[in-house]
Formats: C-alpha cells, sequence, structure tokens
C-alpha cells in the first residue's frame, strides 16, 4: 500500500548534503519494493531515480555546494572494502540500491552522501534529470563494463521499448554498434527506431531469431542485452555468433534455462551477469548527458500526491520510457 505522509524535514547531518527534490522517477523496483521483496522491510520510502537542489552541506560534504543542482546516483556501498576502493562499488558485500535497501527519493527532502549526487546535466529539465539514472547505469554496465561492446558489432537488444531497452539501444548505437531490437507492436518498434535502433523485429513471432539471423548476416550477434530470460533464452542462445556474449540484468519471464555447455566452450561464448554499477560507470553516463550524446525518455509525468495513479501506469506499461514523480 502507498501512502503519502508530512514529517518533519530531518536535520541537516555531517557528510551528507541536504537536498530539495524536484523530481523523482519510477522503476520496476518500486512495485517490487511495494509488494514486499524477500528480506525487505516495510514501511520504507521507496524511489531510486531522482534529481533536486542542494539546499544544505553537512559538515566535510564538498565539493558541491548550496544551490547546485543535481541529479542522485541511486547505488550505496561501504566505501572500504577492496571492491569499493578500486572502483568496482557494485561488486562491495555492502552494495544496496536507494528505495530498496535504505530510504528512497520519494521525499521532499533527503539527506545523501556526497558520493550519490552528482552535477546535473546542463541542458535536462527536472522530469528528464529524475529520469534517466537507474537505467543508464545498469545498460552502461552491462555493455561497457561486462561485455566489452566494441564499434562495429552487432547487438541484440530484448524488449527495446522498455527503460533498460531503451537505454541499451541508445549505448550501443552511440558506441558505433548495430542495433537490432525487438518490440511487441508497431507502436513500440517505432519508438525502439526513434532510440536509435537500426532494425527491429516482433518477439511474439515464433520464428523471430530467424528474422534476427536473416539482419545480423554471417557473423551472427556478438551481444545480446537480456533481461526477459526463460521466455526468450533459447533464441538468445541460438543468435549468437563466435565469441558473442549474453549480459543479462534480470529474468522477469523466469530464471530457469537451459545451457549446452558444448555450444559455449566450442563457439568461446560468455554469459554474463550484471547489476546496477559503478560510480566511474554512472559519471560517464552523466557525462554522456552533459554532451547531449543520450537523451532521456520521459512517458507521463505525475504529481507525487498521484503516486499511486503513478503506480498503476507503470503497471499496465507505458508505451515506452519512464513515469516520473513531480515535486515542484
Ligand atoms: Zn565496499
Amino acid at each position: 500500500m502507498l501512502s503519502v505522509e508530512e514529517r518533519p524535514s530531518p536535520p541537516v547531518i555531517a557528510g551528507h548534503l541536504q537536498v530539495r527534490m524536484k523530481a523523482a522517477a519510477l522503476n520496476h523496483l518500486d512495485i517490487w519494493v511495494r509488494e514486499g521483496l524477500p528480506g525487505g522491510s516495510l514501511p520504507l520510502v521507496p524511489g531510486s531515480d531522482g534529481a533536486g537542489i542542494v539546499t544544505a552541506v553537512g559538515e566535510s560534504a564538498g565539493p558541491l555546494a548550496v544551490g547546485d543542482e543535481i541529479v542522485v546516483q541511486p547505488c550505496t556501498w561501504c566505501g572500504v572494502c577492496e571492491a569499493c576502493t578500486s572502483g568496482r562499488e557494485n561488486y562491495c558485500p555492502s552494495f544496496g540500491i536507494l528505495g530498496e535497501d535504505s530510504a528512497g527519493l520519494l521525499q521532499d527532502v533527503v539527506n545523501l552522501l556526497p558520493a550519490n549526487a552528482y552535477k546535473k546535466p546542463s541542458g535536462l529539465a527536472w522530469a528528464e534529470a529524475a529520469s534517466f539514472g537507474l537505467v543508464f547505469l545498469t545498460a552502461y554496465e552491462m555493455l561497457v563494463q561486462r561485455a566489452g561492446l566494441r564499434a562495429g558489432e552487432t547487438v541484440l537488444v530484448l524488449a527495446g521499448s522498455s527503460g533498460i531497452g531503451a537505454a541499451a539501444i541508445q549505448i550501443a548505437a552511440e558506441r558505433g554498434a548495430r542495433v537490432i531490437a525487438t518490440a511487441s507492436s508497431p507502436e513500440k518498434a517505432e519508438f525502439a527506431k526513434s532510440m536509435g535502433a537500426h532494425e527491429t523485429v516482433d518477439h511474439y513471432r515464433p520464428d523471430w531469431h530467424r528474422e534476427v539471423l536473416k539482419l545480423a548476416g554471417s557473423s551472427k550477434i556478438q551481444v545480446v542485452v537480456e533481461h526477459v530470460g526463460a521466455a526468450t533464452w533459447q533464441q538468445s542462445l541460438r543468435v549468437l555468433g563466435l565469441g558473442g556474449r549474453i549480459v543479462f540484468c534480470g529474468a522477469t519471464t523466469g530464471p530457469e534455462v537451459a545451457l549446452d555447455l558444448r555450444h559455449l566452450f566450442r563457439k568461446q561464448q560468455s554469459v554474463l551477469g550484471s547489476t546496477m554499477g559503478s560510480s566511474k560507470s554512472f559519471a560517464a553516463v552523466v557525462e554522456k548527458f552533459e554532451q547531449n550524446r543520450y537523451r532521456p525518455i520521459v512517458d507521463k509525468v505525475f504529481p507525487l500526491t498521484e503516486i499511486s495513479a503513478a503506480h498503476r501506469y507503470l503497471e499496465q506499461g507505458p508505451r515506452g520510457g519512464k513515469v516520473v514523480l513531480s515535486m515542484e
């Protein structure tokens, strides 16, 4: 159940920035948190993506200053372990996500660690700035850090109109890859193309992987961006070429799949799990937005007081892009 409550503003804390939130975006994670994740504890303020203005700076919480406009980096980590000190924070044993493991951003005033606040790309409106964090971070880590995508390779992005899909299409295309995306309707195919997909295929057709193979040519697909799981796994394997990588960040249709190990070693293929991303990846994404190399995708903006309607809209499957809550 969701409720909007009045609470006193939190005090300014040493080592933290106090931020007046302007907008926050929903992710599917927000629905899972609302329904109750295993091990999760409720009540909890949800929200992993957001943007706002720094209104106070606690002791030794620089270098950002009062008045700076920021976007929120959604991950938390210990900061002292080997993973954290070597810039691989998403391998930290204490890794977490704002709005899942700790209080999130759907509140007017939040206290954030400096590691969670980055200067807002200057060309973006509040809703746009709030919308990209989690999905672009996840897709960037998958394609660049895990799969090592190179220019000239051919990428298959499953469910290209989803948030992760739209981000993956943009990131792959910007790196000079050829992008084939799957989409389940002509409108979603159009959306995937507007994100930069060179070709689209309808994944509800039973033989859709043959179309992918025809489009990809003899070297097949080098990188498959998977987050669908059981429903698409066999086709994802079939389209994968020599040295190909399947990189996945979720398994929404089921987590158990069959794998013929002979194919993997003979074709030197890799299956790569990935979750969220490092601070380096987040900084790279923010920089690309600053340079107008990526563009945010806002589907619909609701006022914060209509959060229940926003959740229902997200559950019904938006046409493409992010659902944002405005706190202005
Ligand atoms: Zn750590």
